[in-house]
């Protein structure tokens, strides 16, 4: 692997691309992130990313690293210089560098670190399939909506699943399910609604999520947001999770009961088709 790596305001190759031990992001996870998708050299859901990178970054009290206008032309930058058509830009800022300690001055100067990753996004076998999923205590802190790298639960829960034959977990809370390890899970109920877990401190606030309930609205979709138990998940006739880099996957198959048909929806389906063709034709071309 050759890429270029953008680091605190410098283009570098990956091997060089180093970040100091006493960074917080390292020490304390003390770091949050956003991942945009890249389709034929378009970003997808860029401003969605953008806003949200905001919220966390404010919601933890760390400055923007870089101008709003800067960061759009970084993304196209490392676009470019990394080849990337298809696949994806991750990019994360952590709170900086000091002397251990849980305690941080108000001001410290960001790390930030932009790279790509190429990924047939357009091409996952899962669309066709469908996942597997398994559900798991919800054992994440409380602040979920703050996209944080303090991804551990979530990676073991997932890694043990795998090792077990499931593609994911689902998280169950008080007996509702908030999300997967990272994708938000909505039904399709026997009636046609699509129904997916209200905005709370209890999950991220998907990107992908939002814009699939605003192109289910205008397809005359009803939508209701709001709480439901795996039993109900269960009984529903589709399942499909959502995310920047899978966009609308197909969930068939929950604690080794069949969804549906246990074939991928016609609703599921459908979204899949009305997200990619709306994000090619509206995603911010990286090439100007
Ligand atoms: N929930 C969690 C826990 C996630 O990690 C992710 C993806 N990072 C999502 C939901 C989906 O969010 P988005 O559509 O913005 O990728």
């Amino acid at each position: 692997m050759d890429r270029t790596v953008y680091l605190n305001g410098a283009w570098v190759a990956e091997g060089d691309a180093k970040v100091s031990v006493f960074d917080r992001g390292f020490l304390f996870a003390d770091a949050i992130y956003e991942v945009t998708a890249i389709i034929h050299g378009k970003l997808v859901d860029y401003p969605g990313h953008l806003a949200r990178l905001k919220r966390s970054l404010d919601a933890l009290g760390i400055a923007m690293p870089v101008a709003e206008a800067e960061l759009l032309d970084l993304h196209k930058e490392i676009a470019r210089r990394n080849g990337i058509e298809d696949g994806l830009i991750y990019l994360q800022v952590s709170r900086g560098v000091q002397d251990r300690d849980f305690v941080f001055p108000e001001a410290m100067e960001p790390t930030f670190v932009m790279f790509t990753q190429t990924k047939k996004v357009l091409d996952n076998p899962k669309w066709k399939t469908g996942l597997s999923v398994k559900t798991v205590p919800e054992g994440r802190w409380s602040d979920r909506q703050i996209k944080t790298v303090q991804l551990l639960y979530s990676s073991l829960r997932k890694t043990e699943a795998n090792r077990q034959g499931y593609d994911d977990v689902l998280f169950v809370e008080n007996g509702h399910i908030t999300e997967a390890s990272s994708a938000n899970f909505h039904i399709v109920t026997q009636e046609g609604v699509l129904v997916t877990r209200d905005l709370s401190n209890a999950l991220l606030h998907g990107i992908t999520r939002g814009s699939i309930l605003h192109l289910a609205r205008q397809a005359d979709l009803k939508v209701e947001e709001r709480a439901f138990t795996p039993e109900e998940a269960k009984a529903a006739s589709e399942a499909f999770v959502t995310s920047a880099t899978s966009f609308v996957t197909p969930v068939v198959k929950m604690d080794g009961v069949t969804i549906g048909n246990g074939e991928v929806g016609p609703i599921s389906r459908r979204l899949l088709d009305i997200y990619i063709r709306e994000q090619l034709s509206a995603g911010i071309p990286v090439a100007d």
